[in-house]
Protein backbone atom coordinates (compact mmCIF):
# COMPACT_ATOMS: atom_id res chain seq x y z
CA UNK A 1 0.00 0.00 0.00
CA UNK A 2 1.75 2.92 -1.21
CA UNK A 3 1.65 6.59 1.15
CA UNK A 4 -1.30 7.87 0.12
CA UNK A 5 -3.77 4.78 -0.10
CA UNK A 6 -2.46 4.51 3.69
CA UNK A 7 -3.12 7.94 5.06
CA UNK A 8 -6.60 7.52 2.95
CA UNK A 9 -7.36 4.62 4.66
CA UNK A 10 -6.00 6.10 8.44
CA UNK A 11 -8.61 8.87 7.78
CA UNK A 12 -11.28 7.18 6.63
CA UNK A 13 -10.94 4.77 9.78
CA UNK A 14 -10.36 7.80 12.09
CA UNK A 15 -13.54 9.42 10.99
CA UNK A 16 -15.72 6.17 10.75
CA UNK A 17 -14.27 4.92 14.14
CA UNK A 18 -15.73 5.48 17.36
CA UNK A 19 -12.84 7.73 18.76
CA UNK A 20 -12.11 11.25 18.15
CA UNK A 21 -9.63 13.47 20.15
CA UNK A 22 -10.21 14.84 23.08
CA UNK A 23 -9.67 17.31 26.18
CA UNK A 24 -8.91 16.67 29.72
CA UNK A 25 -11.87 17.74 31.88
CA UNK A 26 -13.38 15.61 34.76
CA UNK A 27 -15.81 15.57 37.83
CA UNK A 28 -14.13 13.08 40.80
CA UNK A 29 -15.29 12.80 43.84
CA UNK A 30 -13.93 13.64 47.93
CA UNK A 31 -15.43 11.71 50.70
CA UNK A 32 -18.35 11.00 49.27
CA UNK A 33 -19.28 14.94 47.95
CA UNK A 34 -19.10 15.14 44.10
CA UNK A 35 -16.54 18.07 43.36
CA UNK A 36 -17.38 19.18 40.02
CA UNK A 37 -15.56 20.66 37.40
CA UNK A 38 -17.24 24.21 35.80
CA UNK A 39 -21.00 23.02 33.83
CA UNK A 40 -20.22 25.46 31.59
CA UNK A 41 -18.31 24.42 28.07
CA UNK A 42 -18.44 21.23 29.56
CA UNK A 43 -16.71 19.18 26.65
CA UNK A 44 -18.43 16.56 24.71
CA UNK A 45 -18.13 13.21 25.56
CA UNK A 46 -16.11 10.22 23.73
CA UNK A 47 -18.27 7.13 24.88
CA UNK A 48 -20.91 5.49 27.15
CA UNK A 49 -20.11 2.91 29.46
CA UNK A 50 -22.92 1.01 31.03
CA UNK A 51 -21.94 0.15 34.13
CA UNK A 52 -23.87 -3.14 35.96
CA UNK A 53 -23.50 -4.55 39.69
CA UNK A 54 -23.32 -8.12 41.04
CA UNK A 55 -25.28 -8.20 43.66
CA UNK A 56 -24.32 -11.39 45.29
CA UNK A 57 -20.91 -9.68 45.99
CA UNK A 58 -22.56 -6.44 46.87
CA UNK A 59 -24.86 -7.78 49.00
CA UNK A 60 -22.35 -9.66 51.24
CA UNK A 61 -21.31 -5.99 52.85
CA UNK A 62 -25.06 -5.69 53.87
CA UNK A 63 -25.54 -4.96 57.80
CA UNK A 64 -28.72 -3.58 57.89
CA UNK A 65 -32.35 -3.39 55.63
CA UNK A 66 -34.86 -1.18 54.73
CA UNK A 67 -37.53 -1.27 51.76
CA UNK A 68 -35.51 0.34 49.34
CA UNK A 69 -32.63 -1.91 49.38
CA UNK A 70 -32.48 -4.90 46.81
CA UNK A 71 -30.43 -6.70 48.96
CA UNK A 72 -33.22 -6.98 51.30
CA UNK A 73 -35.61 -8.79 48.74
CA UNK A 74 -36.78 -11.97 49.30
CA UNK A 75 -36.53 -13.03 45.93
CA UNK A 76 -33.22 -13.52 44.79
CA UNK A 77 -31.78 -11.14 42.38
CA UNK A 78 -29.10 -13.44 40.77
CA UNK A 79 -28.43 -10.99 38.00
CA UNK A 80 -26.58 -8.26 37.21
CA UNK A 81 -28.29 -4.96 38.39
CA UNK A 82 -28.07 -2.11 36.80
CA UNK A 83 -25.64 0.74 38.29
CA UNK A 84 -26.05 3.62 35.64
CA UNK A 85 -24.99 4.63 32.14
CA UNK A 86 -21.84 6.78 32.29
CA UNK A 87 -19.80 9.07 29.60
CA UNK A 88 -16.69 9.02 29.10
CA UNK A 89 -13.49 10.48 27.39
CA UNK A 90 -10.82 8.54 25.71
CA UNK A 91 -7.89 9.82 27.78
CA UNK A 92 -9.45 8.24 30.84
CA UNK A 93 -11.44 11.09 32.59
CA UNK A 94 -15.21 11.93 32.83
CA UNK A 95 -17.50 14.35 32.99
CA UNK A 96 -19.79 14.63 36.35
CA UNK A 97 -22.82 16.95 37.14
CA UNK A 98 -23.25 18.84 33.67
CA UNK A 99 -26.68 20.64 34.38
CA UNK A 100 -27.49 21.56 37.65
CA UNK A 101 -30.84 23.16 36.66
CA UNK A 102 -31.45 19.53 35.44
CA UNK A 103 -32.52 18.01 39.18
CA UNK A 104 -34.01 14.42 38.91
CA UNK A 105 -37.69 14.57 38.97
CA UNK A 106 -39.31 10.89 39.79
CA UNK A 107 -42.05 12.26 38.37
CA UNK A 108 -40.75 12.31 34.52
CA UNK A 109 -39.75 8.64 34.56
CA UNK A 110 -43.18 7.48 35.64
CA UNK A 111 -44.17 5.05 33.51
CA UNK A 112 -40.34 3.35 33.95
CA UNK A 113 -40.46 3.05 37.70
CA UNK A 114 -41.68 -0.83 37.67
CA UNK A 115 -38.68 -1.83 35.24
CA UNK A 116 -35.71 0.45 37.22
CA UNK A 117 -37.13 -1.11 40.89
CA UNK A 118 -36.46 -4.61 39.52
CA UNK A 119 -33.12 -3.88 36.94
CA UNK A 120 -31.70 -0.47 38.65
CA UNK A 121 -32.42 -1.27 42.33
CA UNK A 122 -30.43 0.67 45.15
CA UNK A 123 -28.32 -1.94 46.65
CA UNK A 124 -27.96 0.59 50.20
CA UNK A 125 -30.22 2.09 52.11
CA UNK A 126 -28.38 5.05 52.12
CA UNK A 127 -29.36 7.78 49.77
CA UNK A 128 -26.40 8.94 47.59
CA UNK A 129 -24.97 12.55 46.88
CA UNK A 130 -27.02 14.78 44.37
CA UNK A 131 -25.21 17.48 42.27
CA UNK A 132 -26.43 20.52 44.55
CA UNK A 133 -24.56 18.85 47.51
CA UNK A 134 -27.31 17.20 48.66
CA UNK A 135 -28.90 13.72 48.85
CA UNK A 136 -31.41 11.70 47.03
CA UNK A 137 -32.06 8.54 45.28
CA UNK A 138 -29.53 6.20 43.42
CA UNK A 139 -31.72 7.26 40.08
CA UNK A 140 -30.84 10.95 41.37
CA UNK A 141 -27.60 10.58 41.80
CA UNK A 142 -27.17 8.90 38.24
CA UNK A 143 -29.05 11.07 36.22
CA UNK A 144 -27.45 14.16 37.79
CA UNK A 145 -24.49 13.32 37.89
CA UNK A 146 -23.75 10.89 34.79
CA UNK A 147 -27.07 11.18 32.46
CA UNK A 148 -26.38 15.33 32.21
CA UNK A 149 -23.25 14.89 30.26
CA UNK A 150 -24.66 12.81 28.44
CA UNK A 151 -25.82 15.73 25.42
CA UNK A 152 -25.63 15.67 22.93
CA UNK A 153 -26.80 12.21 22.36
CA UNK A 154 -29.27 12.40 25.49
CA UNK A 155 -31.06 15.74 26.67
CA UNK A 156 -33.45 14.49 29.40
CA UNK A 157 -33.86 12.24 32.54
CA UNK A 158 -36.62 10.24 30.48
CA UNK A 159 -34.52 9.05 27.69
CA UNK A 160 -31.39 8.61 29.66
CA UNK A 161 -33.43 5.93 32.26
CA UNK A 162 -35.20 4.77 28.91
CA UNK A 163 -32.05 4.22 27.00
CA UNK A 164 -30.22 2.71 30.09
CA UNK A 165 -32.88 -0.04 30.30
CA UNK A 166 -33.21 -0.61 26.62
CA UNK A 167 -29.04 -1.08 26.38
CA UNK A 168 -29.40 -3.33 29.81
CA UNK A 169 -31.75 -5.90 27.95
CA UNK A 170 -30.44 -5.95 24.51
CA UNK A 171 -27.36 -7.30 25.98
CA UNK A 172 -28.37 -9.63 28.71
CA UNK A 173 -24.78 -10.34 30.42
CA UNK A 174 -26.52 -12.82 33.10
CA UNK A 175 -28.07 -14.51 30.53
CA UNK A 176 -24.64 -14.54 27.95
CA UNK A 177 -22.86 -16.09 31.13
CA UNK A 178 -24.71 -18.55 32.19
CA UNK A 179 -25.38 -20.10 28.76
CA UNK A 180 -21.43 -20.53 28.47
CA UNK A 181 -21.87 -22.03 32.17
CA UNK A 182 -20.72 -19.41 34.23
CA UNK A 183 -23.66 -19.73 36.97
CA UNK A 184 -23.69 -17.92 39.70
CA UNK A 185 -22.00 -20.14 42.93
CA UNK A 186 -20.50 -20.04 46.46
CA UNK A 187 -17.83 -22.41 45.93
CA UNK A 188 -16.67 -22.43 42.18
CA UNK A 189 -14.35 -20.27 40.09
CA UNK A 190 -14.36 -19.39 36.83
CA UNK A 191 -11.23 -18.45 34.87
CA UNK A 192 -11.75 -14.78 34.07
CA UNK A 193 -10.56 -14.82 30.31
CA UNK A 194 -13.84 -17.20 29.61
CA UNK A 195 -16.06 -14.66 31.00
CA UNK A 196 -14.38 -12.07 28.99
CA UNK A 197 -14.78 -14.09 26.04
CA UNK A 198 -18.41 -15.42 26.12
CA UNK A 199 -18.86 -11.70 26.25
CA UNK A 200 -16.85 -10.98 23.72
CA UNK A 201 -18.19 -13.62 21.44
CA UNK A 202 -21.78 -12.01 22.23
CA UNK A 203 -21.32 -8.69 22.25
CA UNK A 204 -18.67 -8.27 19.56
CA UNK A 205 -16.61 -5.98 22.67
CA UNK A 206 -14.25 -6.31 25.27
CA UNK A 207 -15.89 -5.92 28.78
CA UNK A 208 -13.77 -4.75 31.78
CA UNK A 209 -14.27 -6.35 35.05
CA UNK A 210 -14.24 -4.93 38.30
CA UNK A 211 -13.13 -7.41 41.27
CA UNK A 212 -13.66 -7.39 45.21
CA UNK A 213 -11.80 -10.31 47.47
CA UNK A 214 -11.62 -12.41 43.79
CA UNK A 215 -15.42 -12.01 43.41
CA UNK A 216 -16.93 -9.93 40.46
CA UNK A 217 -18.42 -6.94 41.45
CA UNK A 218 -19.07 -4.48 38.96
CA UNK A 219 -18.91 -5.58 34.43
CA UNK A 220 -18.81 -2.84 32.08
CA UNK A 221 -19.66 -2.27 28.33
CA UNK A 222 -18.85 0.78 26.51
CA UNK A 223 -20.43 2.02 23.55
CA UNK A 224 -19.76 4.54 20.53
CA UNK A 225 -22.32 7.54 20.30
CA UNK A 226 -24.30 5.64 18.38
CA UNK A 227 -24.57 2.66 20.72
CA UNK A 228 -22.44 0.05 19.42
CA UNK A 229 -20.43 -1.98 21.06
CA UNK A 230 -16.92 -0.61 21.32
CA UNK A 231 -14.25 -1.61 23.79
CA UNK A 232 -13.62 -1.12 27.22
CA UNK A 233 -10.19 0.87 27.78
CA UNK A 234 -8.96 -1.67 30.45
CA UNK A 235 -8.33 1.33 33.16
CA UNK A 236 -9.22 0.02 36.76
CA UNK A 237 -7.42 0.16 39.48
CA UNK A 238 -5.18 -2.63 40.99
CA UNK A 239 -7.31 -2.92 43.73
CA UNK A 240 -10.10 -2.95 41.57
CA UNK A 241 -8.51 -5.82 38.91
CA UNK A 242 -9.86 -9.09 38.92
CA UNK A 243 -7.40 -12.38 39.52
CA UNK A 244 -7.16 -14.92 36.76
CA UNK A 245 -10.02 -17.23 38.61
CA UNK A 246 -12.98 -15.33 39.92
CA UNK A 247 -16.36 -16.17 41.94
CA UNK A 248 -19.71 -15.18 40.71
CA UNK A 249 -21.10 -15.37 44.63
CA UNK A 250 -24.95 -16.62 44.76
CA UNK A 251 -27.21 -13.86 45.98
CA UNK A 252 -27.80 -14.54 49.62
CA UNK A 253 -31.08 -12.72 50.87
CA UNK A 254 -30.53 -10.57 53.90
CA UNK A 255 -33.63 -10.48 55.45
P1 LIG B 1 -21.35 6.43 40.86
O1 LIG B 1 -20.87 7.71 41.46
O2 LIG B 1 -22.10 6.60 39.60
O3 LIG B 1 -22.08 5.54 41.84
O4 LIG B 1 -20.08 5.54 40.50
C1 LIG B 1 -19.09 6.08 39.81
C2 LIG B 1 -17.84 5.70 40.52
O5 LIG B 1 -17.06 4.98 39.60
C3 LIG B 1 -17.08 6.88 40.96
O6 LIG B 1 -16.46 6.61 42.17
C4 LIG B 1 -16.05 7.06 39.88
O7 LIG B 1 -14.95 7.68 40.44
C5 LIG B 1 -15.81 5.63 39.46
N1 LIG B 1 -15.41 5.33 38.09
C6 LIG B 1 -14.50 4.39 37.81
N2 LIG B 1 -14.33 4.29 36.48
C7 LIG B 1 -15.16 5.18 35.91
C8 LIG B 1 -15.42 5.51 34.55
O8 LIG B 1 -14.85 4.96 33.61
N3 LIG B 1 -16.33 6.49 34.32
C9 LIG B 1 -17.00 7.12 35.33
N4 LIG B 1 -17.86 8.08 35.01
N5 LIG B 1 -16.78 6.81 36.63
C10 LIG B 1 -15.87 5.85 36.93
Amino acid sequence: MDFLTFMSVFLLLISTSCYGLSENHHGDEEGGLLVVAPAKQQKEFDYFLLALLWPGTLCQGTNHCCSANACCRSNATSMFTIHGLWVNYNDGTWPACCNNGSNFDIKKITPLLGGLQIYWPSLSCNLESTCDGGKGLFWAHEWEKHGTCATPVIWDEYTYFLTTLNIYFKYNITKILIEEGYIPSNSEKYPLGGIVSAIQNAVRATPLLVCSDGAVQELRLCFCKNFEPQDCPNNVTPEEACPRYVSLPEYVPRI
